[in-house]
C-alpha cells in the first residue's frame, strides 16, 4: 500500500534523521520533499498545500523533545497531521443497519470494484454482526453483473434476489425491499449500475433508487488506484447522489494512496472501508493511522515507538539493537520476537509497523497464524538445546524429531518455523546492510 509516497518520504526523513537538530530550514527542506511526494502519489494540490501549510505551522518553532530525534519528531507531526486529515472529524461510524430492513446502497463505476466489495461487506455483516443479508443487483445493462452477484452470493451463504428479466432498476429495488420485509432480512444491498464514465442516465437512475429505497447508507466505491479521477468520481457522485462514505478498493496493490487524502479532504466523507484483494475476506474497517503510518513509508513507527516503549526492556532491545544491525538473527532473536509479539497484539500488529514487513504480515495471515501458533512456536524453540537455538543450521531429521517431539508437535510444524526464521533472518540480513532496521531500533529505545 502506499509505496511510491512511502519511498519517497522514507529518503527525505532518512536525510532528516541523521542530521543533527531541526533548523527551519530542515523543516523547510523536508517540507519540499514532502509536497512534491503528495503531488506525485496524486493529492490533489490544494490538499497537499493545505497539508504542508498545516505541518509547517507545527513543526517550526516546536521545542525539539529530548527523547527522540528531530527527524523522528517531524514524522510524528507528519503522521499526526495526516491521521488528523484522514480521520476528519473523528472515528469512521460503524455501518448504520438498525431498524431492519435497513438498505445499503452501493454506488461507483464500472470495475471499481462494487460488485466484489458488496459481496465482501456482506459476509462481514453475516459473520461478524450475523445479520440476515439480501443481495441485489440492479444492473440491467448487464445480465453478466447480476449473475456474478449472484455467484458470489451463494459462495458466501447470502441469499440474493432471483433475477428477473426485463426490470427496471427501480422494479428491482422495489421487489428487493418486499422480499426484504417478508423474509426478514436485517440487511438489503443494492449493487446499483456501473458505467464506464459519470454520465446523466446513470445518475438519474441511482437518484430514482435512492429515493425508493431511503437507504440508510449510500458507499462510494472507488479504485484507489486511480487517484486524482477517484476524486473527481467522488466529488460527482457525493453533488448528484449524496454519499455517506467510500470504500477504497485495490489497496493492496502498489499504488498511490494519495486518493485517501485528497477524498477524504475534498468531499469530507470518511473513508468507511479498504479493499485489500479479489478474496471475500480481503476488506478491512479504514484505520486512519495505519493508513497515515504506511504513508510514511517507514512502517508505523511513531505508534511503534509508543508501544514499544511500554513493552520492551532497554537491556533485550539493546541487546536485539547490536545483533540486528549486524544482520544477525538467530533462534533466540526469534523466540524473543515471538514473545514481543504476544505482547504487542499479534503477529500482525508488529510487523504492519515494521517498514517492509507489510507483506509478510499478508502473508503470515494468510499462512493463518495466530497467538496460539506462536505459543506453538515459542514451544519449538524452547525445545532446542542452546547450540541448536545460535546455530540452526544443525538440524538435521534427527534432532528435527527430537524437537518437535519434545514439544509434541509434528516435524513439518517445525519444518514451517525453520522456514520462517530463514525469511527473517535473510530479511534482517539485507535491512542490517541498509541501515533500516538499525533506526528502527533506535526508534525503540
Ligand atoms: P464492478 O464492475 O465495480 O462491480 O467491479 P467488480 O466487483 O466486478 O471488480 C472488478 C475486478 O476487480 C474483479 O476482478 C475483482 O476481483 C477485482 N477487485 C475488486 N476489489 C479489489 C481489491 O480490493 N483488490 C484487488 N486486487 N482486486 C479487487
Amino acid at each position: 500500500m502506499f509505496e511510491s509516497l512511502s519511498e519517497r518520504l522514507g529518503g527525505v526523513f532518512d536525510r532528516l534523521t541523521k542530521a543533527g537538530a531541526l533548523s527551519e530550514a530542515d523543516v523547510d527542506t523536508a517540507l519540499r520533499e514532502v509536497r512534491v511526494a503528495l503531488l506525485e502519489a496524486d493529492v490533489s494540490l490544494p490538499v497537499a498545500r493545505d497539508f504542508i501549510k498545516a505541518v509547517k505551522s507545527k513543526a517550526t518553532g516546536q521545542a525539539v523533545t529530548k527523547s527522540v530525534t528531530p527527524g523522528q519528531q517531524v514524522v510524528k507531526i507528519v503522521h499526526d497531521e495526516l491521521v488528523r486529515v484522514l480521520a476528519g472529524d473523528g472515528e469512521p461510524e460503524a455501518l448504520k443497519i438498525d431498524n431492519p430492513p435497513a438498505t445499503i446502497l452501493m454506488v461507483g463505476l464500472q470495475g471499481s470494484g462494487k460488485t466484489t466489495t458488496t459481496a465482501k461487506l456482506a459476509k462481514r455483516l453475516k459473520e461478524k454482526n450475523g445479520k440476515k443479508v439480501l443481495l441485489a443487483s440492479l444492473d440491467t445493462q448487464r445480465p453478466a453483473a447480476m449473475e456474478q452477484l449472484a455467484i458470489l452470493g451463494a459462495q458466501i451463504g447470502v441469499d440474493s434476489l432471483p433475477i428477473v428479466k426485463g426490470e427496471t432498476a427501480v422494479q428491482i429495488a422495489k421487489r428487493a425491499k418486499t422480499q426484504a420485509n417478508l423474509g426478514g432480512y436485517d440487511v438489503v444491498f443494492l449493487d446499483t449500475a456501473g458505467r464506464l464514465h459519470i454520465d446523466e442516465v446513470l445518475m438519474d437512475e441511482v437518484q430514482a433508487v435512492r429515493d425508493l429505497a431511503q437507504p440508510r447508507e449510500t458507499l462510494l466505491v472507488v479504485d484507489g488506484l486511480t487517484g486524482q479521477d477517484a476524486v473527481n468520481v467522488a466529488t460527482e457522485f457525493n453533488a448528484k447522489v449524496g454519499i455517506s462514505g467510500v470504500v477504497l478498493t485495490r489497496m493492496d496493490g502498489d499504488g498511490r494512496g494519495g486518493a485517501a487524502l485528497s477524498m477524504r479532504a475534498i468531499t469530507g466523507k470518511p473513508i468507511r472501508f479498504v479493499g485489500l484483494g479479489e478474496k471475500m475476506d480481503a476488506i478491512d474497517a479504514f484505520e486512519p493511522e495505519r493508513v497515515a503510518g504506511r504513508i510514511l513509508g517507514m512502517g508505523d513507527i511513531v505508534a511503534l515507538v509508543e508501544k514499544a516503549r511500554e513493552t520492551f526492556e532497554a537491556e533485550q532491545a539493546e541487546r536485539m539493537a547490536r545483533r540486528f544491525a549486524k544482520g544477525l538473527f538467530n533462534m533466540n532473536d526469534l523466540k524473543s520476537q515471538l514473545e514481543q509479539m504476544m505482547k504487542m497484539g499479534g503477529m500482525q500488529g508488529l510487523m504492519g509497523m515494521l517498514p517492509g514487513m507489510g507483506k509478510m504480515a499478508k502473508a503470515a495471515e494468510e499462512a493463518g497464524f495466530d497467538d496460539r501458533m506462536l505459543r506453538r512456536q515459542i514451544a519449538l524453540i524452547n525445545s532446542m538445546t542452546k547450540k541448536e537455538r545460535a546455530n540452526p543450521d544443525l538440524l538435521q531429521a534427527s534432532r528435527k524429531k527430537r524437537i518437535a517431539a519434545g514439544a509434541g508437535l509434528e516435524v513439518a510444524e517445525l519444518n514451517r518455523l525453520l522456514k520462517q526464521h530463514k525469511q527473517m533472518a535473510d530479511m534482517m540480513k539485507k535491512m542490517g546492510k541498509g541501515g533500516m532496521m538499525k533506526q528502527a531500533v533506535k526508534a525503540m529505545m
